[in-house]
């Protein structure tokens, strides 16, 4: 059986992530149906251009298996902390919606835009593979790849 409820996230090899998302799922499944709406152009969701410009090949990674009850607000803490750490992420909201929620409002877009964005002012180039990928990287391969929780390491959940 594989696991269901899981929070995942997208990059290019690289573990800068760009998409964060959740399944109450297999990821195989949602990954399917990823590929399947960017193919078939269906949605206007960035995550789907960006899977064609990459030809559909990139690499999908299991960040957290959840419960029914935890996926929603797991999914927003993985979106703020990966967003707070630099990665670049498509994502259109900030998580915990329902699906099919991805769009939000133009007032909320322009904060985020401009002074309510953590980001805003920072230079790309302050953040960047190096740190992103040593210690997410370390996180997925040692932590959630073996079902080890480490409560030092700040992607662990916290129970
Ligand atoms: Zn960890």
């Amino acid at each position: 059986m594989e696991e269901t409820h899981i929070i995942y996230a997208a990059h290019t090899g690289d573990y800068n992530y760009r998409y964060v998302g959740k399944t109450s799922r297999t990821l195989k499944y949602r990954v399917s149906v990823h590929r399947s709406n960017a193919r078939k152009r269906r949605t206007k969701m960035p995550v789907h251009a960006w899977l064609r410009k990459h030809h559909l090949r990139v690499q999908w990674d299991v960040l957290e298996a959840c419960t029914p009850e935890t996926l929603d607000s797991r999914e927003c803490f993985w979106i703020a902390t990966l967003r707070e750490q630099g990665h670049d992420l498509l994502n259109c909201t900030e998580g915990g919606e329902g699906m099919g929620g991805w769009q939000h409002s133009e007032a909320f877009k322009a904060a985020r835009r401009g002074a309510g964005n953590p980001m805003y002012g920072r230079k790309r180039d302050d953040f960047r593979a190096n740190r992103a990928e040593g210690r997410i990287g370390m996180h997925v391969r040692w932590h959630v790849n073996r079902g080890l929780d480490n409560p030092s390491c700040v992607y662990c959940p916290k129970s």
